[in-house]
């Protein structure tokens, strides 16, 4: 049978490049839907790419025409695991220390280093007439827009929502400068309280709309977690759809991690990896229960709350590891909480290995996020054994049962579950996670059940198999 191309577009992908779940979700799923599409993905060359350990070279050159400033575009590409990746590069999109700005931060010019690639996936798009294209975020969502105004191509697209809170908005004058017609400046279009909105292109121009979790395909039309856009989001709900992500489960398996001292199932267990973790870290008491937080420093993370709750938690009989960066505010209070608490450790930076082998060690995964659009590190803590410890918001609500209702037959996870975002109600998840590590055969029958729980992409590509069948039908 013939296998339909699809175009499938992100500015970060695992392990080219990540900051963050968008790149987990951009390697994983083309993956899971490469045996019935032929996929490509495309992402730009950030310098930050190791070009030769990936064997990305040089394909072709094209030029592109963006708000009357021609810029030429290089193309490359590289076969991996299966998957074809075509990377755009062009110095002003590329040439960069981070990928989007430095952590406070966007860059100024990002409208136009998107706008620019955009341009670059809708000439793809244009050339090779690829009837699928699926956009994510909002760094190609003006790909959306570009398409429908182009009566050669007749492509259909869906667009993704990863995160509401970062939407592209930009200054009024960047829309002569992506070379985007006045008559889009709408408040059905890309107007947004004077500004240029580039998430609202996706929305308006996709044929399908797609978000990462069902629970958070509702919050976002609510004003609660709507960021602004709830009204927008309920005119278009028709085409609203909230599949949730998965994680690679060959990536992120204990059995086989090369990144772990040991790597187990649930019969061996983690022991090893959570002695030689607190070895490493200068902590004390194997047996004390070990909380971990993995990931950005920021207020939708639940940073405020965990930063009022941690001399509170570490009063109790455990242990805490940290690992992550983000706001400099941040970074001050934890290390001053760290030079207090013997048993709060710290680690700033980004480090892939690093967090597998955290993950590995952990008892809990605290995650006090405000908001989750999905959330992958309470599925990736059940891989690896680790009970989470969520606010029920978004794709938390839909992948964390309270551990009060286990119930063997299940095939859901579970985990401590609290659901108000509140120094107050952490603090008591966490006593209660104390309380469940105490009760060993209870806490090992949850780690165990959560370890063969099924959260890989298998059942989430099906959901987006659908949706490109019906648009394409
Ligand atoms: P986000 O909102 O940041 O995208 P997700 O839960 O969707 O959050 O995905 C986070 C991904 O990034 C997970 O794979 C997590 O393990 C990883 N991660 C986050 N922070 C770090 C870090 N400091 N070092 C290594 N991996 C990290």
């Amino acid at each position: 049978m013939n296998k339909k191309r699809l175009l499938f577009a992100s500015s970060e992908v695992y392990p080219f490049v990540k900051t963050g779940g968008l790149a987990d979700v951009s390697h994983a799923l083309p993956r899971a839907l490469n045996n019935s599409y032929e996929v490509t993905v495309v992402l730009p060359l950030y310098s930050l790419i190791d070009r030769s350990r990936f064997g990305i070279v040089l394909l072709d050159t094209f030029e592109v025409a963006m708000g009357g400033v021609s810029y030429t575009i290089e193309l490359h590409g590289t076969l991996f695991e299966g998957v074809e990746y075509r990377f755009v590069y062009e110095p002003l999109l590329c040439e960069r220390e981070y990928l989007y700005g430095p952590p406070e931060s966007g860059y100024e010019d990002n409208a136009l280093r998107f706008g620019l690639f955009s341009y670059a996936i809708t000439q793809m798009v244009r050339t090779e007439q690829i009837p699928l294209v699926h956009l994510n975020d909002w760094q190609c969502a003006l790909v959306a827009l570009l398409v429908k105004e182009d009566p050669k191509i007749i492509s259909k697209i869906v667009y993704t929502i990863h995160n509401l809170a970062y939407q592209g908005v930009f200054d009024l004058s960047v829309l002569g400068q992506i070379g985007i017609h006045e008559r889009y400046f709408t408040m059905e279009a890309l107007e947004f309280y004077h500004q240029v909105n580039f998430m609202k292109a996706g929305i308006a121009f996709a044929d399908s709309v797609t978000t990462v979790s069902p629970t958070y395909a509702k919050e976002i039309m609510s004003p609660e977690f709507g960021c602004g856009l709830e009204g927008f989001l309920h005119v278009h709900r028709r085409k609203l759809h909230g599949i949730l992500n998965g994680i690679d489960s060959e990536h992120f398996s204990p059995v086989a991690d090369k990144a772990l001292v040991e790597c187990y199932d649930s019969a061996k267990g983690k022991k090893a990896s959570k002695s030689d973790l607190i070895k490493r870290l200068g902590l004390k008491g194997v047996t004390k229960p070990l909380f971990v937080f993995i990931g950005r420093f920021t207020h939708q993370k639940g940073m405020d709350i965990l930063i009022e709750t941690l001399p509170k938690i570490a009063e109790l009989e455990c242990n805490i590891a940290l690992l992550g960066e983000g706001e400099e505010g941040y970074h001050d209070s934890l290390n001053t909480i760290a030079k207090q608490y013997g048993n709060v450790s710290l680690t700033f930076g980004y480090d892939e290995s690093f967090s597998h082998r955290m993950y590995a060690a952990a008892d809990f995964l605290l995650m006090p996020s405000l908001f989750e659009p999905c959330g992958l590190n309470q599925m990736i803590a059940y891989a690896y054994g680790a009970v989470p410890v969520v606010n029920k918001v978004g794709g938390l609500a839909d992948t964390v049962k309270k551990f009060e209702s286990y119930d063997p037959k299940s095939t859901t996870g579970y985990g401590i579950v609290f659901t108000s975002a509140t120094s107050r109600s952490l603090l008591l998840a966490v006593k209660k996670s104390c309380e469940l590590y105490g009760d060993k055969k209870h806490f090992e029958e949850i780690v165990n059940h959560n370890m063969k729980c099924d959260y890989s992409w298998v059942e989430s590509a099906k959901s987006y198999d659908s949706i490109y069948t019906r648009l394409i039908k």
